[in-house]
């Protein structure tokens, strides 16, 4: 039997390349009290305790709004704290589903960028699945950009792709797929991009809200961010004997040509047509007309790059980010010759 642990250092790895662990004699003591559980072997629960946050800790207070996983509430764990409870519903006793649960769970907590938002831990006691992090203090871009209708001119524009770039470039350098990159989750906090959910997607499958009803659930303002080879996987029930949808690093690519194109036109690709219809261009491969858009060139390329139909065709994000810094700028008067940090305008 190969079981799967988890070092204390975050890293996985399978039994045949394990090194003898030793369990020292007060770690022994404070084992999750699931005898017989041979799956998770007792040095697992144990490395798990560090982010693993109790549940009577978490003081929960008034939610913030919900989304397609769960609630997020404002919380308190040691500071201010956003909590994330996800819908559980009868795959509850799914192990499977849970030990998957936990370990992709195990590498949000290697995550340490700046343009990524803190993972502090998950609570993880069924039926009480939740996620913590930081609370984010600014504003969503999609806040911004839809709601508040707010412009931002192009050396700020340039500024926030390259910040995503960034914490999206670290992500998958991590082998870290976001899988649900959008403008709800990327927040602005004084001028810096903090991006959310990363790798949360597959808790679908642990997900209630998502199993109602016997069409195609389509979330508003989701499907706009799927690339072709997702959108031609899409069945009316999603259900968990059918294969995953096939996101991948191109795919996270592809998203962020949407929120690029969010960015420089206020609005989303496909604007006021139904889904079918989006369906059913986006999986041919036509493409969002840029005619009216007023950019340049190079501007529109990174869309059309973004936006390609095969996905070996995507620049990655190391790629854009290097497209990015070409793209001309109108110099700031004071440091011509230093590159603009928004986060940092205070200095210097
Ligand atoms: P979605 O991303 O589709 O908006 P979520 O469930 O992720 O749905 O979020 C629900 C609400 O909670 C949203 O209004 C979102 O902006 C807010 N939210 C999520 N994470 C945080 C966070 N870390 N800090 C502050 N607000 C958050
Ligand atoms: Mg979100």
């Amino acid at each position: 039997e190969r079981t799967v642990s988890i070092s204390g250092s975050g890293s996985v790895s399978t039994d045949s390349e394990r090194t003898p662990v030793r369990v020292d004699s007060q770690d022994s003591q404070v084992s999750d009290g699931e005898p017989g559980d041979s799956r998770w072997p007792r040095q697992n629960s144990l490395s798990m305790r560090e982010w693993d946050i109790p549940y009577d800790e978490l003081k929960i207070g008034e939610p913030i709004g919900t989304g397609r996983f769960g609630t997020v509430y404002r919380g308190n764990w040691h500071g201010d704290v956003a909590i994330k409870v996800l819908n559980m519903d009868y795959y509850l006793d799914d192990d499977k589903t849970l030990e998957a649960f936990k370990l992709e769970v195990a590498t949000f907590r290697k995550t340490r960028h700046e343009n990524l938002v803190l993972f502090m831990g998950a609570c993880m006691k069924p039926p009480r699945l939740a996620i913590v992090t930081s609370m984010s203090k600014g504003m969503t871009l999609y806040t911004h950009i839809h709601l508040r209708k707010d412009k931002f001119n192009m050396n700020k524009t340039t500024i926030i792709a390259q910040q995503i770039s960034q914490g999206m470039g670290y992500l998958h350098a991590r082998g870290i797929v976001h899988k649900d990159l959008k403008s709800k989750n990327i927040f602005l906090e004084n001028g810096k991009v903090v991006i959310t959910d990363f790798g949360l997607f597959s808790v679908t499958k642990l997900c209630y809200g998502n199993r109602k009803g016997n069409g195609l659930s389509i979330p508003p303002g989701w499907l706009c961010y799927l690339a072709p080879e997702i959108v031609r996987r899409l069945r009316p029930q999603q259900n968990r004997d059918q294969e995953e949808l096939p996101f991948t690093d191109a795919s996270d690519v592809y998203a962020f040509g949407t929120v690029w194109y969010e960015l420089l036109c206020g609005e989303w690709p496909f604007k006021g047509q139904p889904p079918e219809a989006i369906i059913w261009q986006v999986g041919k491969g036509m493409k969002q007309t840029l005619a009216n858009l007023q950019a340049s060139r190079d501007v529109k390329d990174i869309l059309m790059l973004c936006w390609s139909y095969h996905a070996e065709n995507r620049p990655d994000f190391a790629k854009l980010l290097t497209t990015l810094d070409k793209l001309p700028r109108k110099r700031l008067a004071r440091s011509p010759s230093h590159p603009i940090h928004l986060s940092r305008s205070a200095e210097s």
